[in-house]
């Protein structure tokens, strides 16, 4: 059988046949961007289905990032986390703020809220906290720190689909909330991304910042910029959202297959459900202890590569190890030491909806040296 190459993640798409009429009502309406049926509809569609009040659609998570730091004026500091993709620090170094890194906690790996007031200083505005992988995070303490010091909370909840923990919606918390619909996330628009607000006057402000800062015809009460969603982007959306709850199914099945399979392979570890919370399984990261599992994450990496099985290392290096960033006070080494070593063990395991079980037991087996062949090779 031909060897193809298992990547970490696959899009799901829908059958291109269902596009089509979509494409076909955009033709026919001539109405291609700013504000088109379909985007008001996948606003509406999301709101309904994530259950936040409102939602605003951006044409990625990098610019909605950078925007929502924008529509609450943070300036000064911001504390924020090493341990996430590189655009959650870039969007305000694009503002001019200072990112200011705090460790992570051993379990989730999420910004640790017992670390946070002492990084605290009088530039400090904002607290901008990753939920990694999907996971929570401590939003309760978070808000009260933000509270206590009158800071704004804004989460880079770009790994976060519909959430919940007790049937609350993790996308609630924060003041703002910033989602990412691109290729590589379990709803994608293509391209996409949006902020998730909770009153009226600061989505009608989002949304004049995302389109030049006009307010009417004729008024611009800001220096916005153009970060608005196309109907396209849109129509792909809506129909993403018809298999979504099928497409988190399918990887929950396959992180709980992971999670079977692996259980007991000396050295390596992986997370558990948080009960009460449902999760949308966007990652299956796992940790390996080069003592106790015999090889290091590089080489298992690797060895997984030759097997033309394609991990990645989320997150590996942290941002603050980054050139771009490593100058910065809080960057220095041994500041950081649970992401610093998380950082080291860390490889993210294939996982999407389509993901065979073959191929599962596949890796499964690269992984577990000690259990008995499965004999691949008579099928
Ligand atoms: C994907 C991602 C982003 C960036 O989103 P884009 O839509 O690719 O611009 C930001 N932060 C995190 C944590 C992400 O995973």
């Amino acid at each position: 059988m031909e060897q193809k190459k298992i990547t970490v993640t696959q899009p799901a798409l829908p059958p291109l046949e269902e596009f089509i009429p979509y494409l076909k009502s955009i033709w026919e309406s001539k109405q291609l961007t700013n504000n088109g049926r379909f985007h008001q509809e996948l606003e509406q569609a999301l709101c309904d289905y994530l259950g936040v009040q409102y939602i605003s659609l951006f044409c990625n998570g990098t610019i909605a990032l950078i925007t929502a730091l924008q529509a609450l004026r943070i300036t000064g500091e911001v504390i924020t986390t090493p341990f996430s993709f590189v655009a959650t620090t870039h969007a305000l170094w694009w503002n001019n703020i200072k990112p200011v890194f705090v460790d992570i906690e051993p379990e989730f790996f999420n910004l640790d809220p017992a670390r946070v007031e002492a990084a605290i200083t009088p530039n400090t505005t904002a607290i901008m906290p990753v939920h990694v992988y999907g996971n929570p995070c401590r939003v309760d303490e978070i808000k009260k720190i933000a509270d206590t010091y009158g800071l704004k909370v804004i989460y880079d909840a770009c790994h976060t689909f519909g959430v919940t923990i007790n049937d609350t919606p993790v996308l609630n918390s924060g003041d703002l909330a910033v989602m990412s619909f691109h290729a590589t996330k379990v709803f994608n628009t293509f391209e996409g991304g949006a902020i998730v607000c909770h009153d009226e006057a600061m989505k009608k402000r989002i949304d004049n910042l995302k389109n030049f800062g006009f307010a009417g015809e004729t008024t611009v009460v800001a220096p916005g910029i153009n970060a608005k969603m196309n109907e396209v982007q849109a129509a792909m959306g809506l129909l993403q959202l018809k298999s979504i709850d099928a497409n988190i199914a399918k990887r929950k099945v396959i992180a709980e297959l992971y999670r079977r399979e692996l259980d007991g392979v000396e050295g390596l570890a992986f997370m558990q459900d948080i009960p009460g919370v449902r999760h949308c399984y966007s990652y299956f990261p796992i940790l390996i202890d080069r003592e106790k599992y015999g090889k290091s994450r590089d080489e298992v990496y690797e060895e997984l590569k030759q097997k033309n099985i394609y991990g990645r290392r989320y997150f590996y290096p942290l941002i603050s190890q980054f050139p771009t960033y490593r100058g910065l006070e809080s960057a220095r080494p041994g500041n950081l030491p649970v992401a610093e070593r998380v950082t080291e063990e860390v490889i993210c395991l294939p996982v999407y909806p389509d993901l065979a079980e073959r191929l599962i037991m596949k890796i499964v087996q690269c992984l577990d040296k000690k259990r008995k062949r499965y004999d691949t090779t008579s099928k």
